[in-house]
């Protein structure tokens, strides 16, 4: 039987459980203040946002985790010199974790953004403090600790798609079997659940939510709060993928306030890579999520404030005085305010032109190959769609994790669209079949299941159909530009947005403008990175003729934060 690798509280307890010295808690006094608590008294609870990170100076802490109706489990116990928060803290969110004193306790209380200060001010302290916060979030992330209680089946497209979301936002999360683990039958008894009305949620404040979206859940467990309609942030950034993310870093570390929304997770479709090993300075490798998820880390640590999930609907249309502030539309009928907008809302996958493929796209047909969905396929057979790199990348890793990949290319080579390092790989595994010239016709099953699959293939055109219970789609991408509709934003005829030079004559060319037509160009040349709206900028994959890539996507979030500044002082 395989071992299980070693817990990261194991491995890694010297670097999560750091203790300071008494020289460095004379040097973080000053940024926060000293409390007393009671033998017994909270000072922490799970669900409810804390005082911020917490430094005892006398008397003894336990960390416990909530665990649904399991006995309470010990995770630390913190004395004198210890130092008690996880990433939750520094942007002022709901704890994940319950923790009392044990006797009489005198702590230092360093609020969120003191934290955030602290970490920039004192470069040495702050970087062990930042490891010890963000490997406290892995440790619980490993046991699921603290999260909502997810009851349904893993095969549930519903199921699938809250996992899906909890684990892209970094969210520790548990889920129960209602056939076969107890403690679920339990909850189904206590709420009188239907079968018919699973998955059902408990979040860690013990409120129930049946089947909620994904704005419903985060708005739960304490991910996204409401937003200040009448602050007037710098800049917003629309996108939390890579070239968002580098502007937040940028912007917030010169000094800029930032507001980053994203509508689904942080990470974009680079937090969806199953292994970058293009990146400069990752010489194994890294996963798009862990250098998503660093990056969203860094951001906070400069004061970012982040809204995800949270969509933009749209940005308002120009007045006669365009260039700011700008209006942006967002769900739940909120709004943002900004003296600059820069948009990089990337770009989404492209779906099969198949009649019914949406009857299979919950369960059976992916966008995404990680190990949540390498989990469901685990000894099964299963095809996937696509000839670029991320299609590549993909049968790399699912055929570490499934009985054999058919990989159909509908041209007649990978050559022209795959890295050769990826098509070399790919030759070398025994479980990869690539079909050329192959196209998908039709798809079979019940019930949202996918049963079989039929292509045709090869000069002959003749019809194959293979029993197959999962698909993978990685067909390339259509920009994340229908919400500029009405917004004056010049797009090109493909919908990617226009910027600097490439707008130059672009009356003349016969392209529209999504909009008020008579922004244009008009007012002169417009800066590097700036869009047909003065004050509107964009960066990464959105942008008509950007390099695809997480490191294009990286340098223009931070080259268009020298623009802004040009910008924001010429307009203050
Ligand atoms: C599976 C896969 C593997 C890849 N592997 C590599 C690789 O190895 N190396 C490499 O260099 N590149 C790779 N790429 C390409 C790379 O990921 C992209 O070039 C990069 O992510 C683009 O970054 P971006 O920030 O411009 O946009 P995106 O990553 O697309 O991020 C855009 C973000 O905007 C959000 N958004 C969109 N509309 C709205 C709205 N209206 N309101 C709020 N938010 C919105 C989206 O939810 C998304 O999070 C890969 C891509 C994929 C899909």
């Amino acid at each position: 039987m395989a071992v299980p690798p070693p817990s990261i509280i194991e491995t890694r307890r010297h670097q999560m459980f750091p203790t300071l010295e008494r020289a460095e808690i004379e040097r973080v006094r000053r940024f926060g203040e000293v409390r007393r608590y009671e033998a017994g008294e909270a000072l922490a609870k799970v669900g409810e946002v804390g005082h911020g990170l917490t430094v005892i100076l006398a008397g003894k802490v336990e960390i416990t985790q909530h665990d649904g109706s399991r006995p309470r489990q010990l995770i630390a116990t913190h004395g004198v010199g210890h130092f008690m928060g996880e990433l939750a803290q520094l942007a002022g969110r709901p704890a994940l974790v319950d923790a009392h004193a044990l006797e009489p306790v005198e702590a230092l209380v360093i609020a969120p953004d003191q934290l955030r200060a602290l970490l920039v001010a004192e470069a040495e302290l702050g970087e062990r403090i930042m490891r010890a916060l963000i490997l406290r979030r892995v440790g619980l992330l490993e046991t699921g600790a603290g999260g909502p209680v997810i009851v349904g089946h893993a095969e549930d497209g519903d199921v699938l798609r809250l996992e899906g979301f909890l684990r892209r936002n970094g969210h520790p999360r548990q889920r129960l079997d209602p056939d076969t683990d107890p403690e679920a039958k339990a909850l189904i008894e206590r709420f009188h659940v239907d079968p018919g009305q699973l998955p059902i949620v408990v979040c860690p404040g013990g409120q129930l939510l049946r089947n909620p979206s994904d704005t419903e859940l985060a708005r739960c467990i304490g991910l996204v709060g409401p937003i200040d309609p009448n602050r007037l942030y710098d800049v917003v950034v629309v996108g939390a993928g890579p070239a968002g993310l580098a502007t937040a870093v940028y912007a917030g570390s010169e000094g800029l306030s930032v507001l980053v929304l994203d509508c689904r997770a942080f990470g974009g479709q680079a937090g969806a890579s199953a292994r970058i090993e293009n990146y400069l300075g990752f010489p194994t490798g890294i996963t798009g999520l862990a250098l998503m998820a660093r990056a969203y880390s860094q951001a906070q640590k400069f004061g970012v404030e982040m809204a995800i999930p949270d969509e933009v609907l749209g940005l308002a249309p120009a007045s006669e005085t365009d260039g700011g502030p700008f209006v942006l539309r967002l769900s739940e009928n909120e709004r943002a305010l900004a003296r600059a907008v820069v948009i990089a809302s990337g770009a989404r996958y492209r779906r099969l032109p198949v009649a019914n493929l949406d009857a299979f796209e919950s369960s059976s047909v992916h966008y995404w190959a990680s190990p949540l969905e390498a989990k469901l396929c685990a000894g099964q057979e299963v095809a996937l769609v696509g000839a670029g790199n991320s299609a590549g990348q993909a049968v790399v890793y699912l055929a570490s994790q499934v009985a054999k990949v058919s990989l159909l290319v509908r041209g007649q080579s990978l050559e022209a669209s795959m890295s050769r390092y990826l098509i070399d790989r790919i030759k070398g595994l025994p479980n990869v079949e690539v079909l050329l010239g192959a196209e998908v016709t039709g798809l079979e099953g019940h019930d949202g299941m996918l049963e079989a699959m039929r292509w045709r293939q090869g000069a002959s055109g003749s019809e194959v159909r293979r029993s197959i219970r999962h698909l993978f789609l990685f067909i390339g991408a259509a920009p994340n530009t229908q919400w500029l509709a009405g917004a004056g934003v010049a797009l090109d005829p493909k919908g990617f947005i226009l910027t600097g030079a490439d707008l130059t004559g672009i009356e003349l060319s016969g392209i529209e403008l999504s909009g008020a037509a008579s922004t244009g160009t008009a007012g002169g040349p417009r800066l590097p990175l700036e869009t047909s709206r003065r004050g509107v900028f964009a960066i990464g994959d959105v942008r008509a003729s950007s390099t695809k890539r997480v490191a294009a996507a990286v340098g223009e979030g931070a080259q268009v934060v020298a623009t802004l500044h040009a910008f924001l002082a010429a307009r203050s």
